[in-house]
């Protein structure tokens, strides 16, 4: 699911539905008051795969397609804590999570965000990201130590 969230994001989202993710790429100052972003728009549609595969993985009795399903719907929560939650804070949970993955992994989406354009961008994944940033945090950890 990394991977397709990667492909949609690079490609669709920086691509032709690029009106709804501008949103998300916009300076604080520069965001509207309300709690939701058009970017938000992208967990309803990406609900209606999973939909669809829980749908047809009950007709047919399919345990892949049942599975697919579950695999968007977990990642949709994955990507809703550690997006929305963990880096955005736009809920007040997990905010003692400090630990050397998290960090490399603020690190790696902050690298996204420094892009505000719809054009050249980085770190389109948000699980797995390039080494790097782990590598600067684990370094950071010896040098503490
Ligand atoms: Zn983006
Ligand atoms: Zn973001």
């Amino acid at each position: 699911m990394e991977g397709v969230a990667w492909l949609a994001h690079k490609y669709l989202m920086h691509g032709f539905l690029w009106y709804l993710h501008a949103d998300h790429h916009l300076p604080t100052y520069k965001k509207s008051d309300s709690f939701f972003e058009k970017n938000d728009w992208f967990f309803v549609i990406f609900a209606f795969p999973s939909m669809v595969m829980y749908i047809l993985g009950s007709i047919f009795q399919d345990p892949i397609l049942f599975s697919i399903a579950i695999g968007i719907t977990v990642y949709g929560f994955a990507y809703f804590v550690f997006h929305e939650v963990v880096f955005h804070q736009r809920l007040n949970w997990f905010k003692k999570w400090r630990n050397t993955y998290i960090r490399a992994l603020r690190r790696a989406h902050g690298m996204h965000h420094k892009h505000l354009g719809k054009g050249d961008g980085e770190c389109f994944g948000l699980l797995i990201f390039p080494y790097k940033f782990l590598k600067l945090e684990i370094e950071k950890n010896i040098r503490n130590s």
